[in-house]
């Protein structure tokens, strides 16, 4: 097995009130053989939102957007895999729900996404993406640090999952 991928992803807040919803997805995660590195949940600031979207910061969403995006409690979660980024944004399908309901059913966002903006779930788009935002949500995580030191951990199984806290850890 190559060396695993870091990815940075969110289950919206009209997922994680949707109790349905979010055990599914989870499944969904657990099923793609995620490991789950880290993982909290939490009402996004303001602050937080637009230091993560500001690439859409002159769209015509972007108020609804970050008006979304803190109205509620969020998962955040920090995910595994070899090619994370990738796999995880094709679990996801297209970003536009309705695009996805109609060419990706069977994707999270097919079956979970409610509208261009309430689209279930966030994945980075690259590398660099997701370590600026694991850095939003997670400053006290050290990615270097993970990929020498837990990686090869979290590769070869020597881990336990904790259902109750969603998260993986290494073996002590
Ligand atoms: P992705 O989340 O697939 O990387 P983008 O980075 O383009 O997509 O957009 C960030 C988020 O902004 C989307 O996940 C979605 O919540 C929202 N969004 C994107 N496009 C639209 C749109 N046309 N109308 C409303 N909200 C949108
Ligand atoms: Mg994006």
């Amino acid at each position: 097995m190559n060396i695993l991928q870091l990815t940075f992803a969110i289950l919206k807040p009209h997922i994680t009130k949707n109790p349905i919803a979010l055990e599914q997805i989870k499944y969904i995660i657990l099923t793609s053989k995620f490991k789950i590195v880290k993982s909290k949940r939490k009402t996004i600031t303001m602050q937080e939102a637009e230091e993560f979207y500001v690439e859409h910061k002159h769209k015509f969403f972007y108020n609804r957007l970050v008006t979304f995006m803190t109205s509620g409690p969020s998962d955040l979660l920090i995910l595994a895999k070899e090619n994370a980024i990738k796999d995880w944004r094709t679990l996801m399908g297209p970003t536009k729900a309705y695009r996805a309901h109609f060419e990706a059913p069977d994707s999270i966002r097919g079956k979970f996404g409610l509208s261009d903006t309430r689209n279930a779930t966030h994945g980075s788009d690259s590398e660099e993406s997701a370590r600026r935002e694991i850095r939003i949500f997670f400053p006290e995580f050290d990615v270097d640090k993970w990929y020498r030191e837990e990686e090869p951990l979290f590769r070869n199984d020597k881990v336990a999952f904790y259902e109750e806290r969603f998260l993986h850890q290494p073996n002590t």
